[in-house]
């Protein structure tokens, strides 16, 4: 299976490092809808806790739009250095999600 990687350790949540005991960790797909098998593909996804860090919880990343924004900046960037050019994310993911300088 693909290994993310914006994650080295699978096994507690990339929000707050908890280990998924009493809320079982969730992967989660950094960029969604019609990138979301690219995203798989090139290993842009994290895990994190299903209830509190993914899914419901205030700062999870499908209610929260800082957190949403801040795994894509670190999915663009960690892209970017693993496969090349600002160019090449541009044209995979049609978007550039970190703000210009
Ligand atoms: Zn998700
Ligand atoms: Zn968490």
């Amino acid at each position: 299976m693909k290994r993310s990687i914006l994650q080295t350790d699978e096994h507690s949540c990339f929000l707050c490092e908890r280990n998924g005991n009493g809320d079982p960790l969730e992967k989660h797909h950094a960029f969604g809808a019609s990138n979301r098998w690219k995203s798989e593909e090139d290993g842009l996804f994290v895990y994190l806790c299903g209830c509190r860090c993914h899914r419901d919880g205030p700062f999870s990343a499908h209610q929260n739009a800082d957190t949403a924004r801040y795994l894509h900046e670190i999915a663009q960037e960690a892209w970017e250095r693993e496969y090349g050019s600002r160019e090449g994310f541009l044209a995979r993911y049609g978007k550039n999600y970190l703000t210009a300088p």
